[in-house]
């Protein structure tokens, strides 16, 4: 089988219990979740579609990412919603490589593939993520664009590991507005349940993700466009 690439980079994980550790990023076309605020639009938008989707063996990124990463350096494969494709051959040529396989979903679907780490982003406004990947999840990140999305994102996780971290990141245009309501909310979430962490997309105040030339330069709005129905 072949998959679609929307794009894949070299860069470093921005979020999450991975923060700061390099990573080759693989970005699968297609998502059915059309989150009103979605970062990544040009991977299922109409108004943002590229001209063309780059289709690739296990085999053929296996090697692409041998050549553009040092050893070491993990894969995280994402999108989109790369849970719709099964990703067993692709994890298998991943960890013939001796590199790390994580990946970043909504858990919309069954999971087709072996994960080194599994990071759930559920939903609450579109298709909930199945039991099985919430059992499997090693983290969740509940995006918070309005306040009621924490209590929302929680009632998702019904079975979700004890040991498994939950984090409450700012919907990126609440962060980079400074949205006080949203940050204060995450705050004192936090403060009341210390499970939760507060967290921060930390590549974006980089711009990590645009020193890599394969990656997407578009101007897609980031944190969604009110005027485009996003
Ligand atoms: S699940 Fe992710 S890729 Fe899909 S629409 Fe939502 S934010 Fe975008």
């Amino acid at each position: 089988m072949k998959y679609p690439v929307y794009e894949r980079f070299y860069t470093w994980q921005g979020e999450g219990v991975h923060l700061g550790a390099a990573a080759y990023f693989i970005r699968l076309y297609g998502c059915p979740q059309a989150c009103p605020w979605c970062d990544s639009a040009g991977t299922w938008h109409r108004d943002y579609r590229p001209e063309g989707v780059t289709l690739m063996s296990a085999h053929d990124l296996a090697e692409v990412v041998r050549a553009e990463s040092p050893a070491g350096a993990m894969v995280v494969i994402t999108g989109g919603e790369p849970i719709l494709f099964d990703l067993a051959p692709l994890t298998d040529a991943l960890h013939a490589l001796g590199r790390r396989v994580h990946l970043e979903t909504s858990g919309i679907a069954p999971l087709r593939g072996e994960l080194d780490w599994v990071t759930l982003s559920p939903k609450p406004f579109g298709t909930w993520p199945t039991p099985e990947v919430v059992a499997r999840a090693d983290e969740v990140k509940i995006i918070v664009h309005d306040v009621s999305d924490i209590q929302a994102g929680l009632e998702t996780l019904d079975g979700l590991r004890g040991e498994a971290v939950i984090w409450l990141h700012p919907e990126w245009s609440r962060a980079r507005e400074r949205d006080m309501t949203v940050l204060n909310a995450i705050t004192d979430t936090v403060k009341r349940h210390p499970r939760l962490r507060a967290g921060y997309q930390m590549h974006k105040l980089y711009r990590a993700d645009d020193l890599d030339p394969s990656s997407d330069k578009r101007l897609i709005p980031l944190g969604g466009n009110t005027e485009l129905g996003y």
